[in-house]
């Protein structure tokens, strides 16, 4: 097997080779980032069929998300003794598509609401009739119930204790009885309800028990309560589990996702074995160096610090450029000279970023450029979002009182049905046209005297807004909108939701702060959309070579042979959210004071960090604009606390024996072909090896400077030129 292997270009290490060879028993590997444990998991299965000539129908793999199922199908494919054939009668899924199909074998053919919006329009529903119409935004309850649902919290055992706790149980409750009416569930309830299957049934859990007699599971760390329920009940009798995963690495603790279970694996199985991988074979020295010198400043982890095979051609590349538009600008350009000079192509390019918002400026550049990505965020565009989009329908109304669309956009904030409501404006609107088509709504019988008044207020605010700036009207939508929601002091479960749509609301205003009419703006809105259309339709056939963009969280477990990091500025990354920790209250330690919880959610950002950076192959170019959204931004502290002080030498400078590094090192160079010069900038040029900062001089006065300091080592800078 392991000759067969070799002949394929996969020469596994000794402790990789021991637990590929791990028969029977559970068995974890806790390992950094791109230490061969995804590669050691697939092998394994791989060996089990091969060799130990175990029966496909009994291997459960378990990974993340979809994308990394079809991963892992592939190279399953590619295994010695394996082909497509066989490797696809393994079941490789995410829990929940396992979870979905367990429930589906077992008589429950409930309808899933795959849509979002659905719930939403139900939830406001439920807000309607209890009077609650401007206290909450219903997408927020809905991530706030998830988060209780993924810990195994029932609605009925919610505390009662404030207001807005009562409040919000009654809403949850009579959500989750019009799911009952209904016959549906939502995507929370597939993992939920398989749980409260597998116990309340124990044939259907003994069947399960039988039939899987070996799983595996990858990204452990990330395992949310139900998850780690689920899988323990159906390994409990054979007991061959093998866990792979990094505590580095836990990113996804507000889905509720807990650390200790990975931490913790022997207390639950005591008879595991332990393999530890610590060479990491997927970067450049220079990379392994920054993730070590980052994540080494948490103080809640296993302590390991990776070697690296691959030298470094270049090291990490810190740019400063003055805003978020600079930063495109710059992507744009080092993108297209990188691709031009044929030193990579489109799909060996990955943008990552810490909050969707922050893409808005890198997408719209790449539309306008016409260069080819794919988004792995949102399927909508940052103007569609649900926050946005009712904002961008009352501008277009000032402009076109007659754009059903927009419309039709404007009516889920009136509290009006569309249906309805879009009946009632056409068959008015036959009869007197000259009329404000919004007016006609005053008719509607229903309509309550609240409702009445709203919408008088709205098609006043609506008449007023064409003459404004943008920036001015969207902060007059916004006002009536959002502000009662937003606005409110008190700390609750809530807040950290308030901070992400203040956060998306502020991207917005930076966004139309650059035009000089609302009409400019939605024209510029209506342009990218267009080009975004036809970009996708033109290149849907060439899959694989785009530029890929997506938030740290969605990277988990993905390699690049280029990353580039964008707005790593402090209120970013780490996120304001996490500075004040206490949308944390939900998670149920006993006994963890605030401050410990504000310690964990700082080094929860710590470790995104580290994700982001672990990402990257052979080059990784990091940046932190001097204005973000507007205001001053310092470089994130992990930046400045990994590239300073004399623990990075300790940290980058261990490496492997010179014979192994000798023998990777042909391999890195060939991977980076250099690039010829594209254009020369005059900039400040750190003199730290490491730390390899530089920042463009952009104007003369800069240019009169006789020092400047690193932002990140402090170190005096020089004036020299840069290649771009
Ligand atoms: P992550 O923590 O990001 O999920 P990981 O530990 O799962 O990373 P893999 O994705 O399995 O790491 O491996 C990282 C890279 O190293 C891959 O490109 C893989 O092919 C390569 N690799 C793994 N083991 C070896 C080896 N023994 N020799 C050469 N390359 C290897
Ligand atoms: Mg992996």
């Amino acid at each position: 097997f392991f000759r067969d292997l070799e002949a394929q270009g996969i020469h596994l290490n000794r402790p990789q080779v021991q637990a590929v060879r791990h028969f029977k028993g559970p068995l974890l590997t806790l390992a950094g980032a791109g230490s061969g444990k995804t590669t050691v998991l697939v092998c394994r299965v791989a060996y089990l069929l091969a060799v130990h000539r175990v029966h496909p129908g009994h291997l459960l793999l378990i990974t993340f998300s979809k994308k990394a199922a079809e991963e892992m199908r592939d190279r399953l494919a590619l295994m010695p003794g394996l082909d497509s054939g066989l490797s696809n009668t393994i079941q490789v899924r995410t829990f929940h598509a396992f979870c979905l199909r367990t429930l589906r074998m077992n008589g429950f053919d409930q309808d899933i609401l795959s849509d979002g919006r659905y719930q939403q329009i139900v939830i406001k529903r439920i807000m309607l009739s209890m009077g609650l119409q401007d206290t909450y935004q219903p997408e927020v309850l809905m991530s706030l119930l998830s988060s209780y649902k993924m810990q195994l919290i029932e609605v009925d055992d919610l505390p009662e204790k404030t207001d807005e706790e009562q409040e919000l149980k009654q809403i949850f409750m009579q959500y989750e009885q019009w799911k009952i009416e209904q016959h549906k569930f939502d995507f929370d309830d597939i993992l939920v309800k398989a749980y409260q299957l597998l116990q309340e049934q124990p044939d259907v859990l003994r069947s399960l028990q039988r039939k899987f007699a070996y799983i595996s599971v990858d990204e452990f760390q990330d395992t949310n309560t139900v998850q780690y329920e689920i899988i323990k009940m159906i390994a409990q009798h054979h007991q061959n589990l093998m866990v792979v995963g990094d505590d580095d690495q836990t990113i996804y603790s507000f889905n509720g996702a807990r650390n200790e279970f990975i931490l913790q694996f022997h207390e639950q199985y005591h008879a595991a074995k332990t393999v530890t991988l610590d060479i990491n074979y997927r970067s450049s020295s220079s990379i392994v160096g920054l993730g070590n010198a980052i994540i080494r400043h948490n103080v809640q982890r296993k302590n390991k610090t990776l070697l690296a095979t691959k030298q470094s051609v270049c090291g990490p590349q810190y740019i400063r450029p003055t805003s978020s538009d600079d930063e495109s600008d710059w992507l744009i350009s080092d993108i297209r000279s990188k691709v031009d000079a044929g030193g990579c192509s489109y799909g060996d390019i990955a943008v990552l970023y810490r909050t969707t918002s922050n893409s808005r400026a890198i997408i719209e550049q790449l539309i306008l450029h016409n260069l080819p990505f794919v988004d792995y965020g949102n399927s909508d565009s940052f103007y569609d979002q649900w926050m946005v989009k009712p904002i961008i329908d009352h501008l277009r109304l000032a402009y076109e009182r007659r754009n059903i669309e927009a419309m039709e956009g404007v009516l889920p904030s009136l509290y009006i049905g569309r249906e309805q409501g879009m009946r009632i404006i056409q068959e008015q609107e036959a009869v007197q046209a000259k009329k404000w088509p919004l007016i006609h709504l005053l008719g509607l019988p229903q309509l309550k005297d609240f409702q009445k008044e709203k919408l008088k207020n709205r098609i006043r605010l609506i008449k007023s807004l064409a003459d404004m700036k943008p920036l001015e009207a969207i902060q007059a939508i916004r006002k009536d909108f959002y502000d009662a929601f937003l606005e409110t002091n008190k700390r609750s479960k809530l807040t950290h939701h308030r901070e992400m749509l203040r956060e998306t609301l502020d991207e917005l205003e930076s966004s139309a702060k650059r035009f000089d009419s609302v009409e400019q703006f939605l024209y510029f809105i209506h342009e990218v959309a267009e080009k975004r259309t036809e970009l996708f339709v033109s290149r849907r056939d060439h899959a694989a070579d785009k530029i890929a963009l997506m938030t740290i969280h969605k990277s988990k477990g993905l390699e690049f042979p280029v990353v580039y990091l964008l707005c790593a500025v402090e209120g970013n990354m780490p996120h304001s959210s996490a500075l004040e920790a206490s949308h944390l209250d939900d998670v149920q330690i006993a006994g963890v004071s605030k401050r410990d919880k504000e310690g964990a959610a700082l080094e929860e950002e710590r470790r995104l960090a580290y994700v982001a950076v672990t990402r990257a192959k052979a080059e990784l170019l990091i940046s932190s604009p001097l204005f973000f959204r507007g205001k001053k931004a310092e470089p994130s502290r992990f930046l400045v606390s990994a590239f300073s002080g004399a623990d990075s030498v300790a940290a980058a400078g261990r490496a492997l024996p010179a014979a192994v590094k000798a023998a990777a090192a042909g391999k890195a160079a060939a991977a980076v072909k250099s690039r010829p010069a594209s254009e020369r900038v005059a900039a400040w040029l750190c003199p730290s090896e490491r730390c390899n900062a530089w920042a463009r001089i952009s104007s003369p006065q800069e240019a009169q400077r006789a020092a400047k300091a690193c932002p990140l080592c402090g170190a005096a800078m020089h004036k020299g030129s840069k290649q771009i």
